[in-house]
């Protein structure tokens, strides 16, 4: 029997690697998984640096690790069962039915059995979400109750503390003048990181454009992520003293050249394994009992972990296959280069683009309410923005991008989201200091220099009207739709043509 730790399984502190401690452990680094999008290069490094770490730290604790270096899953399936025939591989239950059976079948052929155990990176089993959630009706304030009931986190007598589930209202501030966040932490490539990192510029470099949807994230900045479970546990220290307090306030402004604000930065480490959310919840709320964090700081990272995190990756688990290819409002632009080169003047999209190509990532609202809102009102098809987030974000993996991408941000499915998130320069205006320094005018919706944000806001409500004018999320927004005179809504929609055709063409 042999412990296999896929590579976004690198879980120390519980699971197979605890409970069979005498069983040898099998990596496989596989170099067609790299190949099958045009994935940031930084992705790339964290994953196999963090896989060759965790393979080093093993085998100078004495364990025997068999670490496969091999074109495909296949190859390194293969060369193991040759040398341990009649293997039996234990491994983390895969997200998907159709993915276990994948494993299944891959471990079959090579000669060998899988078994499976219970995913450690999560807080809720599968069979705890399928009790919550009955036939399929996911709303996830429901489920994130159902969380705090039952870990317990930020409860007493039954009820949360501080008398409310969430302090969304204390958390929509935008920073003062003169505000700037603390300096993320870095962590300096050690040899075997930048051993990997010259492997992936020899390997990959040059062949992004060859793939299908082309991409370029030519000169990034130094890779700067946790690669190591200490690494993890020293971002999560920093994020515990000097980003959490003023998480809360600032979690859903956004400022031009500032990247990280006070976010966690530790989706890379806890979708990797090498943070488990329950240690990450506890800090958090530790941090509130010592009076070192406030109660909506905490509150609204918990949610983001114990909530969102679990929601989407049940969702992802019962609504695949369908919900990667979901398309109910029949979106069909391509998506526009710029995501891909950062090419375009406005200054939102230039700087949220910009950002992940250099270190392929930006933080959750930037990636809901500029990118995706974007795709969303432009009418980009949702396996398009979907592929793209999955490649160029360092934290992505098909689970976290379809629920987030394909459902929330561009409302592909309606398994859980009650409305489009769909907004026009407002929003950003509100929330960020951008429009200031934008050649666009936030106020204009069509003619020259007109900010592209509004004539697609309203086209979109126009081209989805059958579907969305019921909706009552959303149904006030055609009473100001109907305000608007047919000659309005004419130039609106030539607007929105004319920026396509801008957006085609790379002049956008
Ligand atoms: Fe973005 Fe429009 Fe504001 Fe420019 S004016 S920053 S394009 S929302």
């Amino acid at each position: 029997m042999t412990v296999w730790l896929r590579g976004d399984h690198l879980v120390r502190r519980s699971g197979p690697l605890v409970n069979r401690p005498e069983e040898p452990v099998l990596l496989i680094e596989a170099e067609s998984f790299a190949r099958k999008l045009p994935y940031h290069p930084h992705k790339l490094v964290l994953l196999f640096s963090a896989m060759r770490h965790f393979r080093d730290e093993l085998r100078d604790e004495g364990r025997t690790v068999q670490y496969h270096r091999t074109e495909t899953f296949e190859d390194g399936l293969a060369a193991h069962v040759e040398a341990n025939p009649d293997d039996t591989l234990v491994t983390h239950r895969p997200q998907t039915a159709s993915a276990r059976a994948r494993l299944e079948s891959l471990v079959a052929d090579a000669g060998g059995t899988v078994e499976f155990v219970p995913d450690e990176r999560f807080c809720c089993s599968p069979s705890q979400f399928d009790e919550w959630a009955g036939d399929g009706r996911y709303r996830h304030e429901e489920f994130y109750r159902f969380m705090r009931r039952e870990t317990g986190y930020l409860m007493a007598d039954g009820d949360p503390v501080g008398g409310e589930w969430n302090y969304d209202d204390q958390n929509r501030e935008t920073p003062p003048d003169g505000w700037t966040p603390p300096e993320p932490p870095q962590f300096e490539p050690d040899a075997v990181t930048e051993a990997v990192i010259e492997w992936v510029d020899a390997t990959f470099e040059g062949s992004y454009d060859e793939r299908p949807y082309g991409g370029d994230w030519a000169d990034p900045e130094p890779f700067r992520w946790p690669v190591t479970r200490r690494q993890a546990v020293r971002a999560l220290d920093h994020f515990v003293t000097h980003r959490l307090p003023e998480f809360g306030p600032y979690q859903d402004a956004m400022l031009d050249g500032e990247w990280a604000m006070s976010h966690s930065l530790l989706s890379t480490s806890l979708n990797l394994g090498l943070l488990g959310p329950d240690e990450v919840i506890e800090r958090a709320i530790a941090a509130y009992e010592d009076d070192s964090a406030p109660l909506n700081s905490v509150e609204g990272f918990v949610r983001q972990v114990l909530g969102w995190r679990e929601f989407l990756r049940h969702v992802y688990r019962r609504e695949m296959p369908a919900l990667a290819e979901a398309n109910q409002l029949g979106a069909s632009e391509a998506l526009p280069d710029f995501y891909w080169d950062g090419n375009t003047d406005m200054a939102c999209l230039s700087d949220v683009v910009d950002g992940v190509r250099e270190r392929g990532y930006s933080h959750h609202i930037e990636r809901l309410m500029v990118l995706a809102n974007f795709g969303l009102i432009y009418g980009v098809e949702p396996t398009q923005l979907n592929r793209w987030f999955h490649a160029g974000y360092v934290d992505a993996f098909h689970w976290v991008t379809t629920p987030n991408v394909v459902e929330m941000g561009l409302y592909g499915a309606g398994v859980f989201a009650t409305k489009p998130y769909a907004s026009s320069a407002n929003y950003v205006d509100k929330m960020s200091d951008y429009c200031s320094g934008c050649p666009y005018y936030k106020t204009k919706t069509t003619g020259d220099g007109a900010c592209p944000f509004n004539a697609l806001y309203w086209d979109f409500l126009d081209r989805n009207e059958d579907t969305l004018r019921s909706n009552h999320r959303i149904g006030l927004m055609y009473s100001h739709v109907d305000n608007k005179s047919e000659a309005e809504l004419a130039e609106i929609r030539e607007r929105a043509t004319e920026i396509r055709e801008m957006a085609a063409a790379g002049e956008l």
